[in-house]
């Protein structure tokens, strides 16, 4: 099943029927469970339960049409987006890093960086360089804490496709990819049970309609396993938490008027568009320390 989040500040959850249309099933949430922000997280605390339901509105169709609904990251405000930051070793080499996940361990974005499919990243700065970094990104479905290596598929309620924007530089990567709009997430939650193998899926990432990244999601040094695993031995993890993989090499400088597409093979293809109106001096001086990204020439 495929679940989105749309409407005024997100607060409806909807599922994509087979006819592409989309069917509003916040109506069917036990009232009173939570708010507005709260809503998708209700239907994967509930999913079990509405899991029938579920699947006669997906086979019947007939809701609204998809290009009709503004659709909003899929979850609102998880309580954490967790993402890895070195997870691909051509990123790492791209990088010019020595080290990567295995003594990195995870950081984690502002929830409020959160947009959804077809929305605008907001450049803050106009004398700092930007990159897209595509990724595959999934939802925890329920508590976890110290979850094994074995069980961790048990936690994992679906997959979407993430775009981790990322201002390069010396300052924390919890300044520089916190900024709001700089976490695209989308369309749509695919459910884990439609996922056969997840060393299958392929990533992909164009700006501008020309191919930057291509990757085989096999490639990650942590995979989703180990990754769930690993966090939930630092963390809590709560239903609706989001936790990015990494991006594989290709990053590199966007700027205004400049169209990202991420695409994830059986889970979806994530498109935003990026301006720099109303970007300022930065603040931080930072643009000059930091790793060495690619350089800007390749990319013109
Ligand atoms: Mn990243």
């Amino acid at each position: 099943m495929k679940l989105v989040s749309f409407g005024e500040y997100g607060s409806r959850a909807g599922i994509v029927c087979r006819d592409g249309t989309i069917t509003d099933i916040t109506d069917l949430l036990p009232a009173g469970s939570g708010c507005r922000s709260q809503v998708m997280r209700g239907v994967i605390e509930s999913f079990s339960e509405l899991r029938g339901r579920l699947a006669e509105f997906e086979m019947s169709g007939g809701g609204q049409s998809f290009g009709s609904v503004t659709l909003s990251a899929p979850v609102l405000e998880p309580s954490k987006i967790v993402a890895a930051p070195v997870n691909y070793l051509d990123h790492m080499e791209e990088m010019h890093q020595l080290s990567h996940i295995d003594s990195l361990g995870v950081f984690l974005k502002a929830p409020s960086s959160l947009i959804g499919h077809g929305g605008t990243v907001h450049l803050p700065y106009n004398n700092r360089r930007f990159d897209q970094e595509g990724e595959l990104c999934f939802v925890v479905g329920k508590p976890a804490r110290n979850v094994k290596v074995e069980e961790a598929d048990d936690y994992i309620f679906g997959y979407s496709v993430l775009l981790d924007i990322t201002m390069r530089g010396g300052e924390d990567r919890s300044t520089r990819k916190s900024f709001d709009t700089f976490t695209p997430m989308g369309p749509w939650i695919v459910t884990a049970d439609e996922i056969r193998s997840v060393d299958d899926l392929e990533l992909r990432c164009w700006v501008n309609g020309v191919l930057r990244q291509d990757a085989k999601i096999s490639e990650l040094i942590w995979g989703v396993p180990e990754l769930l695993a690993y966090v939930s031995s630092v963390m809590t993890l709560y239903p609706g938490d989001v936790i990015s993989t990494g991006t594989p090499k290709g990053v590199g400088p966007i700027g205004d008027g400049d169209e990202i597409v991420a695409e994830v093979s059986q889970v979806g293809r994530l498109s935003v568009s990026v301006t720099s109106i109303g970007a300022t001096f930065s603040v931080t001086r930072g643009g000059t320390t930091g790793p060495t990204q690619p350089s800007d020439e390749e990319f013109g």
